[in-house]
């Protein structure tokens, strides 16, 4: 899979790298895990929890 180049959520392109299927938006605050077949969304909450903010399905 090509990595992350632009947010799903906000579009922005201000996304960094943090793990191996992890990325970050700084822009929105979003977290952002990449599976095969999909990337799921979390918000980062002022605690640092996480919280599911969607998921956009990436195959076919
Ligand atoms: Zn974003």
């Amino acid at each position: 899979m090509d990595p992350m180049t632009q947010c799903p959520r906000c579009q922005c392109r201000d996304v960094g790298r943090i793990g191996t299927h992890q990325y970050y938006c700084w822009s929105c605050c979003t977290e952002m895990v990449v599976t095969e077949t999909e990337v799921r969304m979390f918000e980062v909450a002022e605690d640092g929890s996480l919280l599911e903010a969607g998921r956009v399905e990436t195959a076919g």
